[in-house]
């Protein structure tokens, strides 16, 4: 894994406001365009582990537009392993190919089985798990987003020693990996917010189990309806954003984040002449299957 160059680092984003507060974004995007950010972050001790015990193949859950997904078929790809997706939705098996981060995870050899939303659903349970492990003796498993106490170990890999000027460090949650790797690494007078556009409530628990300090908080205000939605006024955000300070985001996690932010900063959250670190995940191949649900409903694409 340590053919990938880490180019991460620390940009000032301008951005006026009467507290005082500064804020900088962490470019964990420029690691790399597919396993960006926090996928490889996650990734690479699970990749470790695997190739320690022999393993020839990686297993793992996602849906249709999972930035894991395609990370793991890249990886594969790259480290010589072959790869299973197991993707929510039996409907996809006939037109997986219209499906941009599908079609391009199946031509880097990623084999898929389709599965109903209720077999999905077992996708943490133990007995469910240890029967995929019989049916794939040659593959390693790895839980829904690249979740994992290795995934988790791999994130406390972000924060630097530099970055302990910060008084608060703010990410996108999904399945909670990133931000428990985060809280683990942080030190305890920074405080570490997690935004969601999943209901905090079933995320709490899912964090607790990796993280023992209590300098961490959710926030669900700004999710824009839900997981995987977004709406006019979060493209044009986006879009601005590309505009004023040339970094794309992703519709579905950092464009929610930086909206938060700056909503927050400007509601004085924030304590005067704070320093803030948000950090850019990556997740840029979500945008070509969203321009293209955005194209069909005449709405306005995002600029890249
Ligand atoms: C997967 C992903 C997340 C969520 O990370 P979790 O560790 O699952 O919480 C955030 N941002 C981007 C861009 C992602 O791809």
């Amino acid at each position: 894994m340590d053919v990938i160059l880490n180019n991460s680092r620390n940009e000032k984003i301008n951005f006026i406001n009467d507290d005082g507060v500064q804020l900088y974004l962490k470019r964990e995007d420029k690691i790399h365009d597919i396993i960006s950010g926090n996928k490889y972050r996650k990734l690479k001790y699970n990749l470790i582990k695997a190739k320690d015990l022999d393993f020839k193949g990686l297993l793992t859950f996602g849906g249709a537009y999972s930035n894991h997904i395609s990370a793991v078929a890249y990886a594969a790809n790259r480290y010589g392993f072959k790869s299973i997706g197991l993707i929510r939705g039996e409907e996809l098996l006939s037109k997986y190919f219209d499906n941009p981060t599908l079609k391009y995870s199946s031509d880097l050899g990623m084999k898929f089985d389709f599965l109903s939303r209720k077999e999905y659903k077992n996708r943490n349970d133990e007995n469910y798990l240890n029967e995929l492990r019989h049916i794939y003796k040659d593959y390693y498993l790895i839980p829904e987003g690249g979740t994992n106490d290795l995934g988790v170990l791999g994130c406390q890999e972000i924060l630097r020693s530099e970055d302990k000027v910060f008084d608060y460090i703010c990410c996108s949650v999904g399945t909670g990996g990133t931000i428990s790797g985060l809280i683990n690494s942080s030190i305890n007078n920074q405080k570490i917010i997690g935004f969601s556009s999943i209901n905090k409530k079933y995320l709490l628990n899912d964090i607790s189990k990796f993280v023992i300090k209590k300098n961490w908080k959710l926030n669900d205000e700004f999710s824009f309806g839900g997981y995987g939605k977004v709406n006019e006024e979060l493209i044009d955000f986006m879009n601005d954003f590309k505009l004023k300070y040339g970094i794309l985001l992703d519709p579905i996690y950092t464009s929610k984040l930086v909206y938060g932010v700056f909503n927050l900063i400007l509601n004085n959250y924030f304590k005067p002449n704070s320093k803030v670190l948000m950090i850019h995940t990556g997740g840029h191949q979500g945008i070509l299957p969203m321009n293209i649900f955005l194209k069909k409903k005449n709405l306005t694409t995002i600029n890249l």
